[in-house]
């Protein structure tokens, strides 16, 4: 089968980090891109030089000694372009992404610009950057609610002026699918040869599912973050898109991602920013590897395929997936205390279950060896 190499834009240290609790220090953002370098993503949007001078230090460090590709944004106008390209100064590999709201709402309410001042204000500001790099992209904020006839437009200017790749931005986050795919299929059949990279929020959940439609129908680029961490509900989650491109080779996708390294992505980025991750959240939730009833354990045991779709080491983890509660039946209960090294306790397998269904949320393993050594009579066994 021939896959179609598609890029992973992390958007982390940038999206990600303007929403509310997910503030980085320049150091905290150092750390992160050496991490996003490790994972494989294909460029790292490091931040908003013009927004902060802790923005400005951190594009700065990070594109000087990056060993992959950086972006950092800037809007259409002559400091933040300045601004962008001085953080670029010593940057090996660079880009600089101009962005402007295009929609009749973002003109009309927010920035008070005719149509043809938009353009103009956005070809100038092309131009202005390609005297600080020559990948200069264009993000087209609120591109998902524009008039597609000005979208076309706009394009046409913003492309003839020397913008690369395109970012296509559900700014807030209120397509569905099957809008994504008509806008998409009418993007690349008007323009086929250009470079659009997927943007999407997950305002009403369908970040990921659009994306993927964003792929199908001919978008090349990905824009995400770790934990889907970004504006309100979030971008598209690195981790989901990369393990289900990864499990799912029908589609024909690959990545440069390195799925092992997602559980210390995330991890570190929990660290830094000091958030727990939602036990059920897909892929790196506490309980995606683990099972208390006794159905999935039972099953789980005789062959894992049973109860587990994704493994805990395909994304660098190790887990036991077997955690004892009042839902567990004997066959996990068993199991357990084999692991345990009690292997005579198992004629006693009721003495167990009894304890067990007394209990109230997960038992902890070696609570239950002593336990059990004590009703069985058997502390020698712990002593052993
Ligand atoms: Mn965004």
């Amino acid at each position: 089968m021939n896959f179609k190499r598609i890029k992973i834009l992390d958007t982390t240290l940038r999206d990600g980090e303007q929403a509310p609790g997910f503030a980085m220090s320049v150091q905290d953002k150092i750390k992160m891109a050496k991490i996003l370098t490790a994972l494989g993503v294909d460029c790292i949007e490091v931040g908003f030089p013009a927004s902060s001078p802790d923005d400005f230090t951190a594009a700065r460090e990070i594109s000087a000694s990056a060993e992959t590709q950086i972006r950092v944004i800037a809007r259409c106008q002559e400091e933040d372009i300045h601004k962008a390209g001085k953080a670029l100064t010593n940057a090996q590999n660079h880009r600089i992404v101009n962005f402007i709201g295009i929609s009749d709402l973002h003109l009309h309410q927010r920035l008070y610009l005719s149509k043809d001042q938009v353009i103009r204000k956005a070809v100038d500001s092309i131009h202005q950057a390609l005297t600080y790099t020559p990948f200069v992209d264009f993000a087209l904020e609120d591109a998902s609610r524009a008039d597609p006839s000005f979208l076309v437009e706009f394009l046409t200017a913003i492309l003839e002026a020397g913008a690369q790749h395109i970012s296509v931005c559900d700014t807030v986050g209120h397509m569905i699918p099957m809008e994504t795919k008509h806008l998409f299929s009418l993007l690349l059949q008007r323009f086929p040869e250009t470079t659009f990279s997927a943007h999407f929020h997950n305002d009403l959940g369908f970040a990921l599912a659009n994306s993927l439609v964003a792929l199908e129908e001919g978008a090349k680029i990905v824009e995400c973050t770790l934990l889907g961490i970004g504006e309100r509900a979030g971008n598209t989650s690195l981790e989901q898109l990369a393990m289900v491109l990864h499990k799912k080779k029908s589609l024909g996708f690959q990545t440069n991602i390195q799925t092992t390294q997602l559980a210390l992505a995330c991890d570190t980025l929990c660290e830094l920013v000091d958030y727990q991750i939602p036990v059920n959240k897909p892929i790196v939730g506490g309980n995606m590897f683990l099972a208390c009833s006794g159905i999935h354990q039972d099953g789980l045991i005789k062959n894992r395929a049973n109860y587990e779709y994704i493994h805990a080491e395909d994304i660098g983890k190790v887990v036991n997936p077997i955690v004892l509660s009042k839902h567990s039946g004997k066959a996990g209960v068993q199991y357990v205390l084999k692991s345990l090294g009690l292997p005579h306790a198992c004629a006693d397998i009721q003495t167990a279950m009894t304890f067990l269904e007394q209990q109230k949320g997960l038992v902890d393993a070696q609570l239950f060896k002593k336990k059990m050594c004590a009703l069985n009579g058997k502390l020698q066994i712990i002593n052993a």
